[in-house]
């Protein structure tokens, strides 16, 4: 059975990060400034370092990558919700080297290098709420 939940309106916010910014908090904070309670999130740029993590089911960990060099976000997705009663980004994204080499996964941190574009689609609507599922250990809707 697949949960959802249905939306009526939605606005839409562009805009750009700034150099230092860390990705996923400067956007978490937007969003609860602006009142984005639910939504999702597209983001294209450059980070000078950050992590990505791979979920590890069986250990209930992520597994974590860090770089420390430039990397073009080739793609960055997420969605926007609440956990323990905040506002919450989870994000995917796709870096890839000076050499177009990708590597992604389940965004930790990234430091904004110089630009940072992002597009924020805002629902009106229910607000899924995560809560701990006890069958991978994660939050989930
Ligand atoms: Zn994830």
């Amino acid at each position: 059975m697949v949960k959802y939940f249905e939306f009526d309106g939605q606005r839409v916010l562009l805009g750009r990060l700034e150099r230092g910014d860390d990705v996923l908090s400067s956007l978490t904070e937007f969003c609860a400034r602006q009142g984005v309670a639910v939504g999702w999130v597209e983001a294209l740029g450059a980070v000078e370092r950050g992590g990505v993590g791979y979920y590890d089911r069986e250990a209930r960990a992520y597994r974590e990558t860090w770089f420390d060099e430039g990397m073009e976000i080739a793609s960055l997705t997420g969605n926007i919700s609440r956990k323990d009663g905040d506002t919450f980004l989870h994000c995917h994204v796709i870096l890839a080297d000076r050499d177009g080499r990708c590597f992604g996964g389940h965004l930790l941190e990234g430091t904004v290098a110089f630009a940072c574009e992002f597009s924020i689609t805002a629902l009106t609507g229910p607000v899924p709420e995560r809560t701990h599922d006890e069958a991978t250990g994660l939050a989930l809707w």
